[in-house]
C-alpha cells in the first residue's frame, strides 16, 4: 500500500482525463469501504488512486420533472435522509438501511455499490428493479446505459478506461406503487445477502388488477436479474395468492445460482421463490 501513488483531482474533466491517460495503473476511489478492503486482502495489480472525494459536482439528489437525479458519489446515509427518495423510492431507502452499519454507509456511496458489480450489492438491487439509467462520463464524452446493460459478470462492468459513473436517473414511479426489499443472510444484520429480492407492483387505481410489476433478484446468478418472465405473467393479472405463488415459481425457475462457502445453489433456488412469493404479497397489501 505505501508505494502506490495518490491523485485527487478538482473537476470531473480532470478526473476523467488523469483516468484515461494512466488507464489501468490506477483506480477510481469513492468512499473506499470495497476497494480498500480489497486493497488490503491484496495482491493488487495496480499502483495508484484516483480519490474522487473532491468532485462535489457527482454528490446530490434533485428531482427534474418526473426524474430524480442520483449523483454517483452520494453516500448511502444520505438516501436514508433524503424527503424525495423517503417518498418516491422507499424501496431504495430499505435496501439503504440494510447496507453494512452506519460507519460504512457514511463513507459508502451510492455510485461505489453499483461500480464494485457484486452480484448481492443492495443498493444496486433496487436500482435494477426501479429501472434505473446510468449515466457515465469519460475522454469519449458522456452516454447513458440502462442498469442492466451495465453489468458484464462479477464485479466487472461496461465502463472502459477513463470512464466515471457520475450520476443514476430514475423516473419517478406511479404513486400507488407499492413495493418491498428483502434481504436473506446468516444473520440479521450487518450481513452480505445470499440472496436478496426487490419488488414492485402498481395496481390499475380501485381494482384488483396489477397494471405492471417489477421484480428483481441478486446473489443468484453472476449478475443481478430481473424476472420478466414473471413480470409479464403478473402484468394484467387479478392479484390473487395463486397468481404470486405461480410468478415465485417462474423467479425460483430463472436463477442459476452457484455452490459457495456460504450457501448451496438449491438453498438460494428455493429461497428465491419463498421472498418473491412473500414480497409480492406484501407489496399488494390488501385482500387476496
Ligand atoms: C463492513 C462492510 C459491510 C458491507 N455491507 C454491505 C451490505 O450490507 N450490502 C452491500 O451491498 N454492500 C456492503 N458492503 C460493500 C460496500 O460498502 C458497498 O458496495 C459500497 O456501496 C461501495 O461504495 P464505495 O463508495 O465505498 O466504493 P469504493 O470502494 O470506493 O469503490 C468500489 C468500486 O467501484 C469503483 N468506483 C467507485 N465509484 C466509481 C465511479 N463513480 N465511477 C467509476 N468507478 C467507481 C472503484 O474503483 C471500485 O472498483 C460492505 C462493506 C463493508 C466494508
Amino acid at each position: 500500500m505505501s508505494d502506490l501513488n495518490y491523485w485527487e483531482p478538482r473537476s470531473l474533466l480532470d478526473a476523467v482525463s488523469l483516468l484515461a491517460n494512466l488507464g489501468d495503473q490506477v483506480r477510481p476511489l469513492a468512499g473506499g469501504t470495497d476497494l480498500l478492503v480489497k486493497m488490503k486482502k491484496g495482491p493488487i495489480n495496480w499502483k495508484g488512486i484516483v480519490n474522487l472525494k473532491s468532485l462535489t459536482e457527482l454528490k446530490g439528489i434533485n428531482k427534474k420533472g418526473e426524474t430524480i437525479m442520483i449523483g454517483a458519489l452520494t453516500q448511502i446515509s444520505s438516501l436514508l435522509e433524503n424527503p424525495l427518495v423517503q417518498i418516491h423510492f422507499p424501496v431504495l431507502v430499505d435496501a439503504a438501511r440494510s447496507l453494512g452499519t452506519p460507519q460504512v454507509r457514511n463513507l459508502a456511496t451510492i455510485g461505489g455499490n453499483l461500480c464494485n458489480a457484486s452480484p448481492a450489492a443492495d443498493v444496486a438491487l433496487v436500482l435494477l428493479m426501479y429501472e434505473a439509467s446510468l449515466l457515465i462520463t469519460g475522454p469519449n464524452g458522456s452516454r447513458k446505459v440502462p442498469v442492466q446493460a451495465f453489468y458484464v459478470g462479477p464485479g466487472q462492468t461496461v465502463l472502459q478506461q477513463g470512464e466515471l459513473l457520475t450520476a443514476i436517473e430514475m423516473a419517478l414511479p406511479p404513486l400507488n406503487s407499492k413495493g418491498v426489499f428483502y434481504k436473506h443472510g446468516k444473520r440479521k444484520s450487518h450481513e452480505i445477502a445470499l440472496v436478496n429480492v426487490a419488488v414492485l407492483l402498481t395496481p390499475q387505481p380501485g381494482t384488483k388488477q396489477i397494471a405492471r410489476a417489477r421484480i428483481a433478484v441478486g446473489s443468484v446468478a453472476s449478475t443481478q436479474l430481473r424476472i420478466k418472465d414473471a413480470e409479464d405473467y403478473l402484468t394484467d393479472s387479478l392479484a390473487t395468492l395463486s397468481v404470486f405463488e405461480q410468478a415465485a415459481k417462474l423467479a425460483k425457475e430463472a436463477v442459476d445460482p452457484i455452490d459457495d462457502v456460504r450457501s448451496t445453489a438449491s438453498y438460494r433456488k428455493q429461497m428465491v421463490g419463498v421472498l418473491t412469493r412473500r414480497a409480492l404479497v406484501e407489496a399488494w397489501g390488501g385482500d387476496l
